[in-house]
């Protein structure tokens, strides 16, 4: 996925009525694994496939995520009135489908440590000199679309709020 990681983070805390406040953690999460980016451009100058960097893979995350909540649960919850819980599993929500909308088209290490295989649903062949234009022209980028009109239409017409939105 190139272009819809931002409203996906957007779509996520919209539908699943996260109050506006904790809207920052996910769109966060949604976009934090492609910072790799700078490193991959500016640092190994392309060498290696970004989604070999250990944000994009799903085996660095589980045990972050994991002892990560646990921390917030158990030292940070008690002595905050801010809602830490939540936006702490927004972010890692939002992390799991930035990973999860990247392996359509992108390709992610599922099963490292194990294997260190790249696992994409959909091959996009190289049909233009400018990767870029193989993916926006594949009909894979629909889905893209799709993500980005859906959140453009919810943010006009937003969903109902809850009593929590209040926050
Ligand atoms: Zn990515």
């Amino acid at each position: 996925m190139i272009t819809a990681h931002l409203p996906s983070g957007y779509l996520l805390a919209k539908l699943t009525r996260t109050p506006r406040l904790l809207m920052p953690f996910a769109i966060l999460g949604a976009v934090l694994p492609d910072f790799d980016m700078f490193w991959f451009h500016l640092v190994d100058n392309r060498a290696f496939h970004h989604h070999k960097y250990w944000v994009h893979v799903p085996g660095f995350w589980l045990p972050v995520a994991v002892f990560t909540l646990a921390f917030l649960y158990l030292f940070i919850r008690p002595r905050l009135k801010f809602p830490v819980m939540q936006a702490a599993y927004l972010f890692f929500a939002a992390i799991l489908l930035h990973l999860i909308l990247d392996s359509f088209t992108g390709s992610i290490m599922w099963l490292w440590p194990f294997d260190h295989t790249l696992y994409e649903l959909v091959k996009v062949s190289a049909q233009y000199d400018n990767w870029v234009w193989s993916f926006i022209l594949h009909w894979t980028f629909s889905a893209e679309v799709m993500i980005w009109f859906t959140a453009i239409y919810l943010y006009f017409k937003p969903l109902p709020e809850s009593s929590s939105d209040a926050i």
